[in-house]
């Protein structure tokens, strides 16, 4: 089975939004295909009516868009082993289990939730390590089930269990991997609405559309002994399992909703590059054997290996996810920053603004090294756009004093000396005018960038005033003297 073409497949159950570790799960499969020269397919899994979510599917195939995870064959693109959507194969599940039920290896069951649930109070009265169904339906003759049916009583059909079996299976990840049969439920494969469980469409599935390889969270680690009995009974080849660890919060729980956003579309609308995500989600649970943390997918590509994939739960750092979002953003070319740039503008306080392409390249270019996010080139120096709105108080306490007005009007008179001025012409009228009046340059320096911008940190002043302009530059300077009251 190794040595045919790989296929790798994604099976999100649609819930309204792609989570991280979906993503993760995603990009693995991703790797592992491309790596392989294999095929990455996406199927939802959409056969939990109870859980149906309006717009969830589109939600999930436009996140994996987003990180351009593109799929080979899945919903819209579809493939020769489709359809990909599991609420449109009810037929082939039902098809599957009445097999099963012929070779007696299912059976019908009857019993009412009353009963299941009698079941369930008595065996854990008893302290059994887990509720099991007692088998009671399996002893019903063909003629009570067929008048059962034809009265239409209502039916789920389950697995038959065999008891006191060992049921093992190597995971890639995780290694050999045993379960006692008689801990495994007598599953349900087709539920009372005529719809299949997970275990039952999920395997047919896999063996439908030839899956080599089961790349997956670890919360599904215990369904697998289901699985492979199931892949037993059918007389199937198994694919190959490979178990991805869970996703940890830092203080090792399990990654959950309330310590912060699990939603791909969240970090999306946050801000974050795709690229950083995808690099992000690749280091958990996955490193090449180096210290390497940043990577670009192609190099992703080449490196991954499901052998390099670890047991023990991932920490999901967001400081890590912060950094390599500011590292990616710095290696954009400034051309590619300006796409993102002015798109972030359109959806600005500035949007109905014109700046110049010329104008944005220059921002980046000062800025770029200062910032972890393509909206902080708006939001950290919102000078560059608009006059100072308001002036920093701590700066104006510190470096505002009376001499400075007079200080700045001097600056003032001779950059309007000025014509087409360089940062090194501005530069040198700085020098000359600090040297005319005698005073330190940080004296001037700093009132003149608070004067500007606002602010008392920010890019170099003299790429600030390029920047800027000499006209804008010199009104700015009018009007801080006007409105900066020294305290
Ligand atoms: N539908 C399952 C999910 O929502 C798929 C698990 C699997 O990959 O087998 O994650």
């Amino acid at each position: 089975m190794i040595s045919e073409t790989p296929r790798v497949r994604f099976a999100p159950s649609p819930t309204g939004y792609l989570h991280v570790g979906g993503l993760r799960t995603a990009l693995f499969n991703y790797l592992f295909a491309k790596k392989n020269s294999g095929k990455f397919i996406l199927r939802i899994e959409d056969t939990d009516r109870s859980r149906y979510v309006e717009g969830a599917v589109e939600n999930l195939i436009n996140a994996l868009k987003w990180a351009e995870l593109q799929f080979d064959e899945g919903p819209d693109i579809g493939g020769s082993f489709g359809p990909y959507f599991q609420s449109q194969r009810l037929d082939i599940y039902r098809k599957h289990a009445d097999e099963l039920l012929q070779k007696g290896k299912a059976y019908y069951c009857f019993c009412s939730p009353e009963r299941l649930k009698a079941l369930k109070e008595e065996q854990e009265k008893q302290k059994l390590p887990q509720a099991k169904y007692d088998k009671h339906c399996l002893s019903i003759s063909p003629e009570e089930i067929e008048n059962k049916i034809k009265t239409g009583q209502p039916f789920v059909i389950r697995l038959n269990v065999e008891p006191d079996q060992i049921i093992q299976f190597d995971d890639i990840v995780r290694g050999h991997v045993e379960f006692e049969s008689n801990n495994v439920d007598d599953q349900v494969l087709i539920k009372s609405d005529g719809y299949p469980t997970y275990h039952l469409a999920n395997v047919v599935d896999d063996h439908l559309m030839k899956i080599t390889h089961v790349i997956r969270g670890e919360e599904w680690l215990s369904s697998t002994p289901k699985h492979v009995l199931l892949y037993d009974v059918f007389g199937w080849e198994r694919p190959l399992f490979a178990h991805l660890p869970l996703l940890l919060n830092p203080d090792r729980s399990k990654l959950s909703k309330r310590q912060g956003d699990v939603a791909v579309e969240d970090y999306r609308d946050k801000g974050f590059l795709k690229e950083a995500l995808l690099n992000f989600v690749a280091l958990l649970g996955w490193n090449a054997g180096d210290d390497q943390e940043f990577y670009y997918l192609d190099e992703l590509i080449e490196k991954f290996s499901l052998d390099r994939v670890n047991k023990s739960g991932a920490v999901f750092d967001l400081q890590k996810l912060n950094w390599l979002n500011a590292e990616h953003l710095r290696k954009k070319s400034n051309s590619e920053l300006l796409l993102l740039l002015k798109d972030e503008i359109s959806k600005s306080q500035f949007k109905d603004r014109y700046f110049p392409d010329e104008y944005l390249l220059r921002v980046i270019e000062s800025m770029k090294e200062r910032v972890s996010f393509v909206r902080d080139l708006i939001n950290n120096c919102k000078y560059f756009y608009e006059p100072p709105q308001e002036y920093e108080q701590k700066a104006i306490e510190k470096n505002w004093k009376p001499e400075t007005p007079d200080q700045l009007k001097k600056l003032a008179e001779e950059f309007s000396k000025l014509t087409n001025p360089t940062k090194e012409d501005y530069e040198n009228s700085f020098i000359k005018v600090s040297e005319e009046l005698g005073v330190g340059k940080g004296k001037i320096i700093h009132p003149l960038r608070l004067a500007v911008s606002g602010q008392s940190t920010g890019p170099g002043m003299f790429d600030l005033l390029f920047i800027i302009g000499k006209n804008e530059v010199i009104k700015r300077i009018v009007t801080a003297i006007e409105n900066i009251k020294p305290l």
